[in-house]
């Protein structure tokens, strides 16, 4: 165990110490090696200081370095030093963080996190919050909580009796809704389709003014942080809108609710405290590995009756049981991690990670302007949308840029435009890497021209 476990050690600070220069996305020649993947299950126990050799032999040059400080895409973070480390002592400990008898370290981090997130974030006192496997999940999560008050309010006990003849809920969303909203929309019996879709300005920000009068029993979600304009809904003016009608507030802020710890960013939560519900990711822009998500819920009582796998649970006891916060039973424990990350950065290193983020974004869109590109979106946060031109010219320079390799960003339609899409999210990245960056960029640009 010694021997492999120091090899599998060694070959990770191989991995980790070749980022800053390889390319970001894999060469197609090293793709084709994947080949060696295919062969079928032998009979036969092979040593696992082999399947090690192999795995990392043929499996590591095939990642993405997501983990580095030139990838931009999607909104995708670095792991942070402190939580790379807590990941590999905690995927040995192998703890089962469902119940706190199963896990006692588990469930105390949880009940950390919770208190250090609460105060950090500004949210409510009484918030709940439940460890989830990503913004998706904890969007479901949240949801099914307000689909449990609003019905139990009406004398409908979803979870018994289903939905079916349940009295009617309506669910107001923006245009610019993330699609991890309309999934869980749909897994939840609501209907992606069954909603009412509110227009949003040229930022993709809710217009509060065309949310319809509410009378039934409704759920309005909003968004903090668009995943493309990184643009936030005026939740203030919408939650004072609501106000009184009993609507269900949540807010899907996947990585938007971390500007709450940047105090040149906070402006743009305005009115977050009015919130029944929030969805955010972790593994996003507090930079801790796959998979892991947070969501939060005012009233205790309607998350653990929605995730609770039977009513007597409720009755037990007082304890606060993890699994009670979220949909699975058995899970990992992701909150070591985030107590890690939070323990090593404090608060005053959590705000410069969100702000260097929100500065290097800033210094892309500069970049870009001064080459004589378009930027479609205000820098607020760490987006960053570009046009190079005509559609298939932006298109030609973002498959340019993946080519190339010295970083990766993704393409996007934003409201009827082709666009290159720019993310800053990564605590590894430095100046040199965002200089570097442009001059990639900006050089294919005017190849492509
Ligand atoms: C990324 C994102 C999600 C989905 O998060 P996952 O972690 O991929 O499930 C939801 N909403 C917004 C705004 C996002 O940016």
């Amino acid at each position: 165990m010694k021997e492999l476990l120091g090899a599998a050690a060694s070959r990770l600070i191989k991995y980790m110490e070749s980022l800053p220069e390889r390319r970001v996305f894999p060469a197609a020649s090293v793709l084709d090696d994947l080949s060696v993947f295919s062969g079928n299950l032998q009979e036969e126990p092979i040593d696992p200081m082999s399947v090690l050799d192999e795995l990392d032999n043929f499996g590591s040059a095939a990642t993405v370095a997501t983990n580095g400080g030139r990838y931009f895409g999607f909104v995708i973070g670095g792991v942070h030093p402190a939580a790379q480390a807590a990941n590999i002592l905690a995927g040995g400990w192998d703890q089962n963080a469902g119940l706190e008898i199963t896990s006692p370290i588990g469930a105390e981090l949880e009940k950390v996190c919770k208190r250090w997130l609460v105060d950090l974030l500004g949210l409510h006192p009484e918030m709940e919050i439940g460890f989830v496997s990503g913004a998706t999940m904890a969007n479901f999560t949240a949801l099914a909580a307000a689909r449990h008050a609003l019905l139990m309010e009406r004398g409908w006990d979803v979870e018994a009796r289903g939905l079916f003849g349940a009295p009617p809920i309506e669910v107001i969303i923006g245009e610019e809704v993330h699609v991890s909203v309309l999934k869980a929309l749909s897994l939840l019996g609501f209907g992606r389709e069954r909603v009412i879709r509110v227009s949003v300005d040229n930022q993709g920000r809710i217009i509060p003014e065309s949310i319809p009068e509410i009378n039934r029993p409704a759920i309005v979600c909003l968004q903090a942080g668009n995943v493309n304009t990184g643009a936030f809904d005026p939740i203030d003016k919408v939650a004072s809108k609501i106000d009184g009608t009993g609507t269900w507030l949540h807010i899907d802020a996947a990585f938007g609710l971390w500007a709450q710890v940047s105090p040149s960013k906070r402006y743009l939560t305005r009115g977050l405290d009015k919130a029944d519900s929030i969805a955010t990711d972790a593994h996003k822009w507090i930079n801790v590995p796959y998979d892991s998500g947070l969501v939060f819920v005012r009233n205790k009582q309607h998350l653990n009756s929605a995730m609770a796998a039977s009513a007597a649970y409720l009755e037990e006891g007082m304890i606060r049981d993890p699994h009670l916060t979220v949909p699975e039973l058995s899970r990992r424990a992701r909150a070591i991690e985030i107590w890690a990350v939070l323990r090593s950065l404090g608060k005053s290193g959590l705000a410069d990670l969100i702000d260097r983020c929100c500065t290097y974004a800033r210094d892309f869109a500069d970049g870009i302007l001064e080459a004589g590109y378009e930027v479609l979106n205000d820098i607020v946060l760490n987006q960053v949308l570009v046009s190079f031109g005509s559609p298939d010219v932006t298109r030609e320079v973002i498959s340019g840029v993946q080519k190339e390799g010295t970083c990766w960003c993704g393409g996007t339609v934003w409201q009827g435009r082709t666009a290159m899409r720019i993310s800053v999210s990564s605590w590894a990245t430095t100046e040199s890497d965002v200089r570097k960056s442009l001059d990639a960029i900006i050089k294919i640009a005017k190849e492509v021209h």
